[in-house]
């Protein structure tokens, strides 16, 4: 039997361990345009700023895939041939042959629609490529250990909209480093390439269209004080400023954003608009995409086309409401590797998304989220309870008809396996407050929290 995946990301992983787990001989190819090695793109911050090298972001050892078997074709993937079953490869590279096929390829970052979104000194945070490019914008150069990515030779065979291409530096043109950088879009991946801007001694500019910080997740006194610490660390956060252009110098090298609300001199730009289901190269393969883009699956993730599976962020799966989109998470990516390698082993388990839940950290400040919230807004009545004493929390609980839906929780750590069970318990706001430290998941040095039931 042999099993072909594209992608070496989280879900392509975990389908390919799944597989080995059961069958030892089936031959198990991994294909990657990106890294020859599996690391975890959600630390990608870590690497920038300094603290982790390439090597510590990477969950397996490197010689993972010679003890487990797995064959590395590092290349793009260009095209599948659903009836030959058969992946081609960018460069002329031959083809790869497969009897049941995965396709884990990722998100991508949505492009700036504005003039001047190529210009050199423009880019994401998003792929290693990526990260590559705003190291060296801002440090010169690798920030800590570890051979950057584009010492890589895959880099002949990417193509020019690939988003793991290499991006030409403005730094490098000027002979100095970037040193008032803008970060666009209030998202997760906006405030982390503002951290790490941060992380480098800079005051980056941070452009927001709506109202508030992060509105699909956070209400407005949340937003305020992520607003207020990332204030106090010197970034300069513009709510309500609509781009209108991304200006350049006589050489094509940034120079500054032009929004609705003036002009700001800049010379490095970070687009974090969002990301996108990567399946460009999918155009002219008989494997049916939805008008997001996202591989349409069914709900034991299999596409349209035979033996061929999709997991992870490119693939459309059934939310709880019943709507179809991608889910671009980290823990669903896993989860629907896993789901997918069953699947590839010939089983038929189903993936359920269970109740919704994320965690990070925002600079400074431990956020914690589950269930429903900020989803009904109509519906949803928010309990909230803000701390300011020895530390400084907030806490929202969502009820809707009756009972809990959703935790948005900042400043503390909670345990988000607790939450969800009470959210599946479906229990009263009365009893979820009288139970609260139950789910608490700081330290024993950390007072615990004392809410007063207005
Ligand atoms: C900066 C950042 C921070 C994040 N933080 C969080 C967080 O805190 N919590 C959270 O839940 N999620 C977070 N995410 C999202 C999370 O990282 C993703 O949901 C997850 O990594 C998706 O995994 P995946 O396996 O589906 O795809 P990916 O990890 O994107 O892997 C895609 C793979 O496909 C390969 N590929 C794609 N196209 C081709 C091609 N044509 N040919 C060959 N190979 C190809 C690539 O080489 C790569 O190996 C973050 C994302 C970013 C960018």
């Amino acid at each position: 039997m042999r099993i072909v995946i594209v992608g070496n990301g989280v879900a392509g992983m975990e389908a390919a361990l799944t597989v080995r787990r059961r069958e030892p001989t089936w031959e198990v190819t991994l294909i990657s345009e990106e890294s020859d090695h599996f690391f975890s793109r959600t630390a990608l911050m870590w690497v920038f700023s300094g603290q982790m090298s390439h090597r510590d972001i990477e969950p397996l050892e490197r010689d993972a895939y010679e003890r487990l078997g797995f064959r590395r074709v590092r290349a793009r993937a260009t095209g599948i041939d659903t009836v030959g079953r058969q992946v081609s490869l960018a460069g002329g590279a031959e083809p790869v042959p497969y009897d049941r096929l995965l396709i884990a390829a990722g998100s991508r970052p949505r492009p700036g629609p504005w003039p001047g979104s190529d210009a050199r000194g423009v880019g994401h945070f998003v792929t290693l490529q990526d990260l590559d490019w705003y190291e060296r914008e801002v440090h010169g150069g690798a920030s800590r250990g570890g051979a950057p990515p584009r010492a890589d030779a895959h880099v002949r065979a990417t193509a020019d909209d690939s988003p793991y291409r290499f991006r030409e530096v403005a730094a490098e043109r000027h002979g100095r480093l970037a040193r008032q950088p803008s970060v666009i879009g209030g998202g997760l991946v906006g405030i982390e390439a503002v951290e790490v801007a941060v992380a480098a001694g800079l005051r980056p500019y941070f452009f927001i269209r709506e109202e508030w910080f992060w509105p699909i997740a956070l209400d407005p006194r949340e937003s305020r004080w992520i607003s207020d610490q990332m204030g106090q660390h010197g970034v300069e956060v513009h709510l309500e400023h609509e781009i209108e252009a991304l200006e350049t110098d006589s050489g094509g090298n940034v120079s500054g954003v032009r929004t609705n609300q003036g002009r700001y001199p800049s010379d490095c730009v970070v687009i974090a608009i969002g990301v996108m289901p990567n399946t460009g190269w999918l155009a002219g393969s008989a494997i049916e995409l939805d008008e997001r883009g996202g591989i349409a699956v069914d709900e034991e993730l299999q596409t349209s086309a035979p033996g061929v599976f999709a997991a992870g962020d490119c693939a459309s799966v059934r939310w709880f409401d019943g709507t179809r989109r991608p889910e671009q998470l980290w823990y669903t990516a896993r989860d629907q590797g896993r789901v997918a390698g069953l699947r590839l082993l010939g089983d038929t388990p189903r993936y359920d998304r269970g109740t919704w839940y994320n965690s990070a950290k925002l600079m400074d400040i431990e956020y914690t989220t589950a269930g429903l919230v900020n989803w009904n807004l109509e519906r949803e009545q928010n309990w909230y309870f803000e701390e300011q004493g020895r530390v400084r929390s907030t806490t929202r609980v969502v009820v809707q008809d009756g009972h809990v839906v959703g935790f948005n929780m900042l400043g503390r750590r909670w345990d988000h396996t607790v939450l969800i069970r009470w959210i599946e318990e479906r229990r009263s706001l009365d009893w979820v407050l009288g139970h609260l430290n139950e789910a608490a998941f700081d330290t024993e040095l950390v007072p615990p929290l004392r809410v007063t039931r207005a």
